[in-house]
């Protein structure tokens, strides 16, 4: 089953709004209505892979079953996942190796899909940051399999999104106007002890890519494709006017104007994956159109106190008596709205974005 990314986002509004207005928005018993695009699986040949290769994701269940995943679903009120893997990807320095298995993924992917209809699609998994074996891949799961989009690492072998490298994916990416799935991966360089890097560094290797896409221009080259940044977009719904003034062209450095950047970081979907608390919300709410932030748990990762915690986050943010959490007009960059939990009051907010 293919869905289009649109679809999706009219469906996940819909969604909150349907189970705000049920009266008992935290209720587990509400029929399902939420489209997980944050969602991850595991193959039992991405699995093995994975203990041969993957290092230190010990706290990766060590398989997967589409039964597993149902049963969240049906408890969380998700009536369709969209499946991605984790990290560390599936790059490990072996080109050929890294093809198979995103091959052996997306089959196994398109087969689950099937047998479940209506309950899962699927995010293509690419051999990154090998572009010409992406961009077979992408052609395969996306014509063949019928995959929804794709998903791409923020970086693979610290090789980031948004290099010029990886151009050529993009464009064609932005011929298909395919949907693109970032997930972070493990930061280049050394662990800091005592950090988990689900904590800040995922967050950060998001913003790293996110602030390359759109300093490289590829967010305004290639207007066409719908860029989905998980986990609220780190940094950059909050920080984007900070990012795009620091990034400004000059003589040395021509590229986009600070007043574009922001409008290019304005264009990504921000999904709420462990995100779903007032703070993040009211921000994430405050600088982009709510049409633009989607719904994601991060299944498999980490335990379901923390999946379950983002969801109720969520449930009462939205669910507290706010049916149009946010009116936004995008088209004159200002965000105005409705008064109540979850709105950003915004008369004159457009004006942070007029930069010098
Ligand atoms: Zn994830």
């Amino acid at each position: 089953m293919r869905f289009l990314l649109r679809a999706f986002l009219a469906a996940l509004l819909a969604s909150h709004l349907l189970l705000a207005a049920s009266g008992d928005p935290t209720s587990k018993q509400a029929s399902p209505q939420r489209i997980d695009l944050h969602h991850h699986f595991l193959s039992p040949s991405y699995a093995a892979y994975l203990r041969t290769h993957g290092g230190n994701r010990t706290d990766l269940p060590q398989n997967w079953t589409a039964e597993s995943s149902l049963a969240y679903m049906d408890a969380s009120g998700i009536s369709t996942a969209i499946l991605s893997i984790t990290i560390p990807g599936l790059d490990f320095g072996e080109l050929q190796e890294a093809s198979r298995q995103a091959r052996e993924l997306n089959k196994f992917a398109a087969k689950v899909v099937r047998a479940h209809a209506g309950r899962f699609g699927f995010f293509a998994a690419l051999p990154m940051p090998d572009v010409n074996a992406s961009l077979a891949e992408a052609a395969y799961a996306l014509d063949t399999l019928g995959a929804d989009g794709v998903e791409l690492f923020a970086n693979s072998r610290s090789v980031y999104l948004g290099e010029p490298a990886s151009e050529p994916l993009f464009a064609e990416l932005n011929r298909r106007r395919a949907v693109v799935f970032i997930h972070p991966n493990q930061l280049p360089g050394p662990k800091v002890p005592g950090l988990k890097y689900g904590a800040a560094d995922i967050l950060l290797d998001t913003t790293r890519a996110a602030t390359l896409l759109v300093t490289s221009g590829f967010m305004a080259r290639y207007p066409n494709m719908s860029v989905i940044l998980s986990h609220a977009g780190g940094s950059v719904p909050f920080q984007a006017v900070r990012i795009a003034r620091a990034s400004a062209r000059s003589a040395a450095n021509p590229g986009p104007s600070a007043d574009d950047m922001v409008a290019d970081m304005r264009r990504f979907y921000f999904d709420t994956t462990l995100s779903g608390n007032k703070y993040t919300l009211k921000g994430l709410l405050a600088f982009t159109n709510a049409s633009r932030i989607t719904f994601g748990t991060d299944f498999l990762f980490g335990n379901s106190s923390l999946l379950d915690a983002s969801t109720r986050g969520l449930d009462a943010f939205f669910g507290a008596g706010v049916n149009n959490a946010c009116n936004c007009a995008e088209e004159n960059n200002t965000v105005t709205g409705t008064g109540g939990t979850g709105a950003s009051s915004g008369s004159g907010f457009g004006q942070l974005w007029v930069l010098s």
